[in-house]
This record gives structure tokens, sequence and C-alpha cells, in this order.
């Protein structure tokens, strides 16, 4: 059989936020399973993951894909970065949700993420003016017409390869700024809503380069009365799933409320900029939860509250989180004594 192309991704040692960092391994042969993908390495000192001196970290595959930009039997592959004797390197974030996702592994916890961001070219959000700004805020969110919306074709062309890797791609929509976008993940378990998001988002900036966009996912990448970009996460167990489900809801939003400046550590860089308590999200220094309440730190969806049960929406995160940090955080609150970061 021929040979192969394997494109490892990980995640860097940038902080408060991680950039994704891919490079390409020949194979002899397609993967039956993740066993026959070797582990491999790379120079930490180069993404702020080693001195100089001993920089060789390691990538551990842990959940692969197929690559739908170089098709055939190529293959794209989730990795964590180890150190040199196998340890968690500091920043593997997936490292602590593998335990925590074990222990609460009865709870059968699912989660679906709703990923915004702004597609930029020339430092300006695509389909902007080259100076001043484009109309205000009213006509984009989920809009049609060459005036009203701007990139879609790279959109398009996003879900399909999404689609390709089989990931859990759920929907997609034009968000309240020209040029901004979403799209959604899930509901899947708690390491592969992390996992696929991540490879989403590596495939999102891998396909701009064709366009010439890049993929801004700042918590308020546009200052003033435009919207910033959050990554709502949605939330269920088998509890909140089944008849009784909204008591058990209320429940968990009492105790996430309790843990909220905890839960904000995690939830994304500049997060401040975006939560203000305008443009449909609760400041960041108050915690609110309600039904169908856009203006509130959780939201329970009108489809949860009319059925009793299902699942609810924290609003909180930022664009640019770490999914592994804050399902986390989320599972260590609503099944555990609490979320220390
Ligand atoms: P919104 O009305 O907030 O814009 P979206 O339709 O954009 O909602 O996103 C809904 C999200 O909820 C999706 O990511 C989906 O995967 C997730 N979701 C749906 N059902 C469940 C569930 N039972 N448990 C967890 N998440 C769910
Ligand atoms: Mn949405
Ligand atoms: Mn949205
Ligand atoms: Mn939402």
């Amino acid at each position: 059989m021929a040979k192969i192309q394997a494109e490892y991704l990980w995640l860097d040692g940038y902080s408060p936020t991680a950039n994704l960092r891919s490079k390409t391994k020949v194979l002899d042969a397609p993967p039956t399973s993740l066993t026959d993908i070797p582990e491999w390495g790379f120079d930490g000192s180069s993404t702020r993951q080693a001195e100089g001196k001993s920089s060789d970290c390691l990538l551990k595959p842990v959940a692969f894909f197929n690559d739908p930009i170089r098709g055939s039997n190529n293959i794209l592959v989730m990795c964590e970065v180890l150190n040199a004797d196998g340890s968690a390197h500091i920043s593997n974030t997936r490292a602590r949700l593998r335990q925590v996702a074990e222990k609460y592994a009865a709870h059968d916890a699912w989660f679906g993420i709703e990923q915004e961001y702004v597609l930029m070219q020339d430092g300006r959000p695509l389909g902007w003016p080259s100076t001043g700004y484009p109309a205000p805020q009213g006509d984009y969110y989920t809009g049609v017409g060459a005036a009203n919306v701007a990139g879609r074709e790279l959109i398009e062309a996003h879900t399909e390869a999404c689609l390709q890797a089989n990931l859990s791609i759920c929907g997609t929509n034009a968000e309240v700024m020209l040029g901004q976008w979403e799209f959604q993940v899930g509901p899947v378990g708690p390491l592969a809503v992390g996992d696929e998001l991540w490879v989403a988002r590596w495939l999102l900036q891998r396909l701009g380069e064709d366009y010439d966009i890049t993929v801004n996912l700042d918590a308020k990448p546009i200052k003033g009365d435009w919207n910033g970009s959050g990554a709502h996460t949605n939330i269920s167990t088998a509890a909140t799933r089944a008849e009784g489900g909204m008591a058990v809801i209320e429940a968990m939003c009492e105790k996430l409320g309790k843990f909220h400046e905890q839960h904000m550590q995690v939830y994304g860089a500049n997060n401040h900029e975006r939560l203000t308590g305008h443009h449909e999200t609760c400041s960041i220094h108050e915690f609110r939860y309600g039904i169908s309440h856009r203006g509130a730190s959780i939201r329970i969806p009108m489809g949860t509250a009319n059925a009793g049960k299902g699942y609810f929406e924290d609003r909180r995160p930022a664009a640019n989180m770490d999914p592994y940090q804050v399902v986390t955080a989320v599972l260590e609150t609503i099944c555990g004594d609490g979320f220390q970061p």
C-alpha cells in the first residue's frame, strides 16, 4: 500500500493563549488504529516548551481523523505534548482532562461548543471598508447577500472539510458583526469535544491560507459597539437529560455560580473586554442564570425548560479559550467539589 502523510497537531507553550502547531510525517501505510501511529518529537525551544539545551519534546498521538485537505488515505493526528521522560508537559492541558473525564465517566457528560471567530484580511475584518466602518450591526447576523456577508466561500469549504474529517460539526451561521461567523461541534464526550474543536480550528486556519484570510479568535477583536467572540459551551449529563433534569440543571447552575471566579481564570484571555453586560453578555463581575436569557452567564434554552430536561449553555467562555481547560472546569464543578485552576 502507498505511503501516506500524517499531519501531527499539538498546542504550543504560549501563554495565556496557546497556538496550534503542526508538521508532517510520512507513514509507510494508513493506520488502522491509534497504536499504528508512532510517537514523534519536535524542538520545544521554538514553541516556548523547552530551553535550548535539552529541547526535545514528545508528541503522543491521541486521536486521528481523515485529512480532508490532502484527501485519499492521509490523516490528521491530534497529539499531547510529553516531556522526554514520558510525563505530561506543563502546557499539556489535555492530560488533566483525561483524568477528570475518567473520574466522572459515569455521569456521561456531553458537550457542544459554539465557536465564534472573525475573518481578517489586510488588518481588518473581511468585508470592512479600507477606512472607517461598515454600516452598524443589524443586518449581518444570519444575513444573506453580498452587502451583508463576507467570506462565505471559506465557511462552505470549512464545513465540508469538517464533515469529511468526521468531526461532529452540527451547524454554522453568520454572526452579528460583518466578517464574524460561528460553527458548532457536538454533542460529544469531554475529550472528543476538545480534540474536535482544536482540529476544526486548525482546518479553518489552514483553509484560510488558500484564501489569504486569517482567523481571529480574540475575545473582543474590534473595540466599541461591535460584538465580541465567544465559545458558548453547552452541557448535559445523564441526569440533566433524564426526567427531573431541570432541577439537576438548577442545582448545577447554583454550584457554577459559587466557582465563577475560578472558572473565569480559564475561560479565555481578555474576556473582560467582551463580558461587559452589553452585546448579549453578562458582566464578568456578575453571575446569573435564566431561561432563554441571553444576558445571563448561563442560559437554559427554551427547549430544555419546556421538556423539563436536556442541556444548558455556559455563555461565558471566550472564543480564544482552550476547550480542554473549560471542560475540565465544568466537570469538576458540576460533578465534583468545584474547580480549582
Ligand atoms: P444557540 O441558540 O445558543 O446559538 P446553537 O444551535 O448555535 O445554539 O448551538 C447549540 C449547541 O448545543 C451545539 O454545539 C450542540 O452540539 C449543543 N448541544 C445540543 N444538544 C446537546 C446536549 N444534549 N448536550 C450538550 N450539548 C448539546
Ligand atoms: Mn449559536
Ligand atoms: Mn453565536
Ligand atoms: Mn449560544
